[in-house]
């Protein structure tokens, strides 16, 4: 097998068959062989249904791996590269966003340049508001400044992998998965190159601020522990200004006979350290249920169902 797609699929019943027809349009007369690993990640509505139905098909070439419940994109994109079978993956969204025409270029990078190991798609320009490219742009910022991996801004995980670095991204095993860390964690040769994001004809997105925030969180988290040397800073820097608060007031109580002022600035400070304690605390708690959550080494994905279009149910 030349070449294999992994497709997450989450409440993508109107787009599956487009999808499919699209693949095989662009890919028919290309020489070489594909398949489509689609995993159907949990999804409520018919997407189970119509994957089934394309496999009966047996065309050959479609995989599916149904989940027990909603997993997450992440989750659903190691269980598709865990089955591809291809020397070349390709991650791609259902929504037909990214266009299956821009794998074949991919393809034509990696086939023309045997020292590259990856080509990733980045969004020419981004079709969302302006607010969310903000707070996207500043995440980008942030995460650069404080992470050793480096993020481009706009890279997606629409990319086209060679077999080693897909090997690679399957050997971490991590629960918590920012895939837009591990990608580039991982190392090898990337090439970028800019697509254009094509409107979602059918179906919602599934991403809304709050789980664009929690998924930003989830990146810095995983990629960087400068929050918790943050935290250590803003510890050492009250314990200098309490020091020196100290001298002052004793200086003035010892030599000057100044009273101590009231509790207003007690109660102030109080208030203050409290907060800075529990803040920081909270950092540090972000990274140890990491470290809970990763001790009880549950499995990334639960697998309830899995086709093969070459072979019979096997499960
Ligand atoms: N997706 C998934 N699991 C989820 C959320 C999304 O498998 O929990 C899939 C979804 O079906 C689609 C891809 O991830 O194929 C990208 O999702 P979406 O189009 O909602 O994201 P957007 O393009 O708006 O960033
Ligand atoms: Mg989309």
């Amino acid at each position: 097998m030349n070449l294999s797609l992994v497709v997450p699929c989450y409440n993508e019943e109107d787009n599956i068959y487009d999808f499919y027809d699209c693949v095989n349009n662009c890919f028919k007369n290309c020489g070489f062989t594909y398949e489509c690993v689609f995993v159907n990640d949990g999804s409520l509505d018919n997407t189970f249904d119509k994957l089934k139905q394309l496999a009966n098909k047996r065309c050959g070439n479609i995989q599916v791996v149904s989940f027990s419940r909603n997993f997450g994109k992440e989750s659903a994109i190691y269980a598709g590269l865990s089955h591809a079978k291809g020397e070349m993956v390709c991650i791609i969204d259902a929504d037909l966003q990214q266009h299956p025409k821009v794998v074949l270029q991919m393809l034509d990078i990696l086939n023309t340049n045997p020292d590259i190991d990856c080509v990733a798609a980045y969004q020419k320009d981004r079709k969302e508001g302006s607010f969310i490219s903000f707070l996207k742009s500043c995440f980008y910022k942030v995460i650069n400044k404080i992470s050793d991996v480096k993020f481009v801004s706009g890279a997606s995980d629409f990319r086209l992998m060679r077999r080693q670095m897909v090997n690679a991204v399957l050997s971490m095993t991590e629960y918590h998965r920012f895939s837009k860390g591990i990608l580039s964690w991982v190392g090898f040769n990337t090439e970028f190159i800019a697509y254009e994001v094509q409107k979602r004809q059918r179906g919602k997105s599934k991403w809304n601020i709050i789980r664009l925030i929690k998924y930003a969180f989830e990146g810095i988290v995983s990629f960087s522990t400068v929050p918790l040397k943050i935290s250590t800073f803003i510890g050492f820097i009250s314990s200098l200004f309490a020091i020196g608060y100290l001298i002052v007031v004793v200086v003035q109580k010892l030599f000057f006979g100044i009273d101590i002022p009231g509790y207003a600035t007690i109660i102030v400070l109080i208030l203050l350290l409290g907060g800075l304690i529990l803040f920081c605390l909270g950092i540090i708690g972000e990274y140890l249920s990491r470290v809970y959550v990763q001790l009880k080494n549950r499995p990334i994905y639960i697998e309830k169902t899995y086709l093969d279009s070459s072979n019979d149910e096997k499960k």
